[in-house]
């Protein structure tokens, strides 16, 4: 697949992968995020993935992938746009017409069989409009805002066997479940199981690309062992979130309402900038 090479988030997390550092890939609500998170990856001169939940292509009709890969188009920096948890095979088709540079189809609320079928099904789909895929064997536990809640699902961990089944699909990106869960860790703090990830990073030979899911409130040493560990795409969502919704409210009531949204902007790149820093892209791109 000759194509795959000139996929911007192929190219972004090969690089990555190679370099041995991670790619931090945000869940964008609106066009401050984007605003934000563009601004931060210029400003550290790194590679970006901007992501988005099917929620966004209901809600703004697909604008906001427009925007994003607009945004995208301009910078000066490699970004690519990413829907994340689609979990529904309607949706895949529609968002394959928008600008989206990579899709994560997820199927994992299927049993095995079905999941791998569908899987295959939509992969080929999706490249076939060279868009780039990432898929989930076991099955992350939790739910988060925006896409559909799980939690009346067990969470299943990743078998080295399963990643041998997913990455046979055609699949780029692999999203594995080794103590990650999707929303809160509690007081404990996330537990994972680094050994499985190893097992997992070996049974893919080299093959795909591993994404990191449910990264809230992680601790930069926790981040850092994980991409050390041969993550390469960093999911963050509430990381990136968490002050700008403070900021929003604590000053609704008495900023205007520019001033509001450009500080919005400067929350989501201060936390960008951060996060970039811990997974090692500044000065990648
Ligand atoms: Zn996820």
């Amino acid at each position: 697949m000759e194509w795959k090479k000139q996929n911007k988030t192929y190219q972004i997390l090969t690089a990555a992968e190679k370099g041995g550092y991670g790619v931090v890939a945000p869940i964008a609500y609106n066009i401050e995020g984007i605003i934000g998170m563009v601004a931060a990856a210029e400003a550290k001169s790194s590679p970006l993935i901007i992501q988005m939940f099917p929620w966004a292509l209901t809600f703004s009709n697909g604008l906001l992938v427009h925007a994003a890969a607009q945004a995208a188009r301009d910078a000066s920096v490699p970004i690519a746009v990413h829907l994340d948890h689609a979990q529904d095979e309607a949706l895949i088709k529609r968002a394959a017409d928008l600008p989206f540079d990579s899709i994560m189809v997820d199927m994992s609320h299927y049993e095995m069989d079905e999941n791998l079928r569908k899987t295959r099904e939509l992969v080929e789909y999706c490249n076939e409009r060279r868009i780039t895929t990432e898929a989930e064997p076991g099955r992350i536990e939790g739910g988060e805002d925006g896409i559909a809640d799980t939690a009346d699902l067990e969470g299943k961990l990743t078998t080295a066997e399963q990643v041998e089944s997913f990455v046979a699909t055609g699949i780029d990106f692999l999203a594995p479940a080794f103590g990650n869960v999707h929303g809160e860790y509690g007081s404990r703090g996330p537990v994972l199981e680094y050994e499985r990830l190893e097992a997992i990073r070996i049974a893919t030979g080299g093959r795909v690309r591993i994404a990191l899911h449910g990264t809230n409130d992680f601790p930069e040493d926790v981040m850092k062992r994980c991409i050390k560990g041969g993550v390469s795409k960093v999911n963050v969502n509430k990381l990136i979130l968490d002050d700008y919704l403070q900021h929003l409210k604590k000053n609704a009531s008495t900023m205007s309402l520019t001033v509001l949204l450009e500080e919005g902007v400067k929350e989501v790149q201060r936390m960008m900038e951060w996060q970039m820093d811990v997974c090692g892209s500044t000065g990648k791109a």
